[in-house]
């Protein structure tokens, strides 16, 4: 089991630097996931942006973070804050972010601690660290600039999911942009991501290689299957993310042609009126206040057996790893008529890709062949091959550091074509130090 020793030595060196811009990932360098990345230049003034963790099995951890006094944490992922209350209980570190981001992280962080429980695996920070990290937060409008020692910063709308930041610095030499999870396409939820003018851009590269199918062809798809399973009298299975992913389904479904009557259970009901909120965040708030108003919001035991009845169950988790939508699947498996539509990345090792791949997965811990039908859609809010490409090209970066990306197969074509515009490509390692002068 990989332990989180917060005493150990940080991997990030103690020594100032005299000219130029260091950087360093404590992880998230080489793998999607798992970020904290701090970087400083010859002013000395530097800072940590992100402190996450994988939440694999068992979980992954960046290196221990070195005393710093400031972080900017991009968006309300786990894999970006997921380490944020040992950050600041152990160095005080003042948290910067978004209004949504900061609202929405108790609830993440409660999330996060609640699973490592029921898997067994130990956190590095307990549920007081975590309530005390609340009060840590910095609120900051995007667009809105910001002083730290030498340099002047401030967040820019990264797209992916409500309350998603880039974060653009001015150094006294050069000009940053950190792309946290972004994507410049418009979702339903949330306005894509503009490009701005960056000397060195920080760009996450979790789909080099890799293109998106059409956002309104998927949708049709999507829709079209789910009105099939209807038809046949089943009922159709939609796992989905509780941060976004959950709100995207909703909207889709009740934005479409089809009278249906859709049952809505996890964590995703909170998140939702979280979002409604921060209107501000939202592409079109009125939609998602349409959609989460039709839909029946499961709260009971006996509500969650009257879903069983519906035309679509929505619900986490999105991976089948646990939550209701496994205790959905163990009851509608024995009815040819249901199926499963899987709307999210499945990571390895998970029951949804377990599901995909052999057709059988994990219930209460058993091992369950599920006999129905399957299917998987792509409706990501990361940036295609092609959007990341176009990203770096339309920001003029002349040196791009790629991150959160998967160093052996999609870090790879992403290089190649960003070399063909005759970028200097950066691929750094976890605990590395590099430096661009
Ligand atoms: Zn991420
Ligand atoms: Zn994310």
């Amino acid at each position: 089991m990989v332990m989180y020793n917060p005493t150990r030595i940080t991997s990030y060196p103690s020594d100032p630097i005299d000219k130029g811009f260091r950087y360093h990932f404590l992880g998230g360098g080489e793998e999607v996931g798992n970020v904290g990345c701090i970087i400083e230049d010859y002013t000395k003034s530097k800072l940590l942006f992100d402190y996450g963790l994988a939440p694999t099995k068992p979980p992954k951890y960046p290196a221990a973070a070195p005393k710093i006094s400031d972080s900017i944490i991009t968006h309300a992922h786990i894999d970006h804050l997921g380490m944020v209350p040992w950050l600041n209980s152990s160095h005080y570190t003042k948290l910067h972010a978004t209004a949504f981001t900061s609202s929405i992280s108790k609830l993440m962080w409660n999330d996060c601690y609640k699973v490592s429980k029921i898997e067994g695996y130990p956190l590095a920070w307990d549920k007081r660290d975590a309530a005390e990290s609340e009060s840590a937060w910095n609120i900051h409008e995007y667009n809105k600039i910001n002083e730290l020692d030498d340099w002047t910063w401030c967040l820019r709308k990264a797209g992916h999911i409500p309350g998603a930041a880039m974060i653009d610095i001015q150094t006294p030499e050069k000009k940053i942009l950190i792309s946290g999870d972004f994507d410049t396409r418009n979702s339903r939820l949330v306005e894509g991501a503009k490009p701005q003018k960056a000397d060195i851009l920080f760009m996450e590269g979790t789909y080099g290689g890799k293109n998106h199918p059409n956002r309104k062809d998927e949708e049709n798809r999507f829709l079209r299957e789910v009105e099939r399973v209807v038809e046949r009298g089943g009922t159709a299975l939609i796992p989905s993310f509780a941060m976004g992913r959950s709100q995207d389904i909703l909207m889709i479904l009740q934005d479409s042609d089809l009278d249906l009557e859709i049952h809505y259970d996890g964590m995703g009901k909170t998140i939702t009126k979280t979002m409604l909120n921060h209107k501000n965040e939202l592409l079109n708030p009125s939609a998602l206040e349409f959609a989460f108003g039709r839909s029946r919001k499961v709260s009971s035991k006996s509500d969650r057996k009257k879903a069983l009845e519906a035309d679509v169950i929505v619900s986490t988790s999105g991976m089948l790893e646990g939550g209701p939508a496994v205790w959905y699947l163990n009851r509608l498996r024995m009815d040819k008529r249901n199926s499963v539509f899987l709307t999210g990345y499945q990571a390895e090792g998970t029951g949804g890709r377990m599901l995909l791949e052999k057709g059988r997965l994990p219930i209460f811990g058993n091992i369950t062949p599920i006999d129905l039908e399957v299917k998987r859609f792509d409706f990501s809010t990361h940036a295609g091959h092609d959007e990341l490409v176009n990203f770096a090209k339309e920001c003029k970066a002349e040196d791009v550091i790629l991150y959160h990306t998967d160093h052996k197969t999609s870090r790879p074509p992403l290089t190649k074509s960003l070399l063909e515009l005759g970028i200097n490509v950066h691929n750094p390692m976890n605990r590395e130090t590099y430096v661009i002068e």
